[in-house]
């Protein structure tokens, strides 16, 4: 017997209809690519995305059309959101930051149809324009008619005005009805190794994600917020917020293009921002701008922080010296991607200061809704005390079971989870912990070293400003950790000084075998540290030494 309940399906219209009927006067606001503030609403929004839903239409585009957008978070790249999804097309957000031959690869590979343009690609997009001509119809740029570039693009390929194509659309448009489990947004992982796969979200996924991320213990979020997505909207839908702020009726501060320290805290201020999410190093930036200007950003209650461990510094720094509580989570693209977060509890709250940090380092507890495990050989599940450390797997409704254009399931082993590549202990209280991606684990004597945990140490040291551990391959050993650090600006680094810091921090024959000091690490476009590049570069130097 099924229940006598309305079977409603979970789409993403509703959000944005919900924001509109009911919080209304929600403010979206954007910072713009010629550094004006532009002011919106939900109740005015909304009607602009029925529009787009329109314009989309009249340029022919149908039913799961995949529609690539390459743009900062603004009020357009918003609208693209709902307009498109909502629609029953695909938004397929691309990361600019990627090299232009893999933005052409993920193009080709997505067929998109049309791009969704922000003034600053307009060099890319003539870079790239011949090798998209199989797929691309059209390119709109997000702007004023009076700001279009001039741009020769190939023959068959459009060059249009996202106002003009507003202008002309109209908003007699009723959101459809169709099954949540259609595809809504795509988005490719970033492809540190190998090619970028793409990630193909659900409205169903994608709804009860950001409906998980509203827990209190995860971002918390609520009609009192002013919330601003540093995370882009290019990369995993930053984080859901498109989707969780609307739902609770917060506003949306969009802080476009300039992401430093300066900037940043200049918008909070203007702006009233309560909440934030973004990764280590922008919180780390907008630290060091603090420090050094003495400003303040009283308005911040909470830093949601991911996409790399949080150093335990950063945390402290911001709760001690800021008043902002920080939020440790941890996900990734095939996620959706926040799967957990680091919850308080009264006893965690009552731990003695030692072990209090060591349990706000960890990545915390599933969502409700994720199911997480640790396995170690053979696939056998480990046990949950905090030591085993194994490959971690997950499964639930916003997993991904799939690869784009791969069959249904075909990321999963038979009983349906999926195994993330990073691997983590899990503690009795459930709070899980990554010390490795499994490739850059080190294997040092049959025993594992987690580069996480060493790096979370050298970066302590006050003329530290970036550090990564590799493994370094070894005579006797096999591997041995190697750390490679980056001198904060105007200081000099003495390798000894630094390793003095491990002591009594982990086992002694954890300790790096080496310290090397480096103008620079490389970056991949999500902006962690490419340890493939420095592995290549580094590997054999305890060899050679
Ligand atoms: P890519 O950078 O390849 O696009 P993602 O952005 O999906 O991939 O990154 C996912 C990976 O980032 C995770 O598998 C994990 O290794 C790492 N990660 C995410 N959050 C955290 C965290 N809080 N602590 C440590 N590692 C994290």
């Amino acid at each position: 017997m099924f229940g006598l309940m309305q079977d409603q399906p979970l789409l993403i219209s509703s959000a944005i209809r919900h924001a509109a009927r009911n919080h209304g006067k929600a403010e979206i606001v954007s910072k713009l690519v010629d550094g004006t503030i532009h002011r919106t609403n939900y109740a005015a929004i909304e009607p602009r995305t029925r529009r787009l839903a329109r314009a989309m239409q009249r340029l022919g585009l149908q039913a799961t059309d995949r529609v690539g957008t390459l743009a900062w978070n603004s009020y357009r790249h918003l609208e693209l959101y709902y307009g498109v999804s909502g629609s029953g097309l695909i938004c397929h957000t691309i990361n600019p930051r990627l090299a232009p031959a893999d933005i052409a690869f993920i193009i080709n590979h997505a067929t998109d149809r049309v791009l969704c343009v922000d003034l600053t690609f307009a060099p890319l997009i003539q870079a790239i324009a011949e090798h998209i001509t199989a797929s691309i119809r059209a390119v709109v740029f997000l702007c004023e008619p009076h700001e279009m570039p001039s741009l020769a693009l190939p023959a068959g390929m459009d060059l249009l005005c996202y106002e003009t194509l507003m202008a002309d659309a109209d908003e007699d448009y009723t959101w459809p009805v169709f099954d949540e489990r259609t595809a809504a947004s795509l988005c490719y992982t970033s492809g540190t190794t190998g090619r970028p796969k793409g990630v193909l979200y659900s409205h169903r996924s994608t709804i009860l994600h950001a409906m998980a991320t509203n827990f209190p213990d995860a971002f918390g979020l609520s009609a009192r917020d002013r919330v601003m997505p540093v995370v882009p909207m290019f990369h995993v839908n930053a984080w859901g917020t498109p989707y969780s702020v609307p739902m609770v009726g917060g506003s949306l501060i969009m802080p476009g293009r300039h992401l430093d320290g300066a900037s940043l805290t200049a918008l909070i201020n203007d702006e009233r921002v309560t909440m934030s999410a973004g990764v280590p190093t922008i919180w780390l930036g907008l630290l060091n701008h603090l420090r050094s200007s003495g400003q303040r950003i009283d308005t911040i209650k909470r830093l949601g922080v991911g996409g790399s461990a949080c150093p335990r510094m950063i945390m402290q720094a911001f709760e001690r010296e800021y008043g902002a509580t920080v939020v440790h989570a941890w996900g990734m693209s095939e996620t959706s991607p926040v799967a957990s977060a680091n919850a308080e509890t009264e006893a965690s709250q009552a731990l003695d200061q030692p072990e209090y940090w060591r349990m706000r380092d960890k990545q915390g507890q599933a969502l409700y809704g994720v199911e997480m495990k640790i396995t170690g050989n053979g696939g056998v599940e480990l046990p949950w005390d905090g030591v085993a450390q194994g490959d971690l797997l997950v499964r639930g409704p916003w997993v991904a079971s799939a690869y784009f254009g791969n069959e249904a399931g075909s990321a999963l082993d038979t009983e349906g989870w999926f195994a993330t590549g990073d691997v983590a202990t899990i503690d009795a209280d459930g709070r899980m912990e990554v010390t490795d991606r499994s490739k850059d684990v080190i294997k040092s004597g049959g025993e594992w070293i987690s580069s996480i945990a060493l790096e979370n140490i050298a970066i302590e040291h006050p003329d530290v400003a970036e550090a990564a551990i590799i493994a370094a391959t070894h005579p006797k050993w096999d591997e041995r950790p190697l750390l490679i650090v980056v001198p904060r600006a105007g200081r000099v680094i003495d390798p000894a000084s630094v390793l003095a810091i491990y002591e009594g921090k982990i086992a002694k024959w954890w300790l790096p075998d080496a310290v090397l000091v480096v103008e620079e690490l490389p970056h991949t476009a999500t902006g962690k540290i490419h340890k493939l590049t420095l592995r290549q570069r580094f590997k054999d130097h305890l060899l050679s030494s």
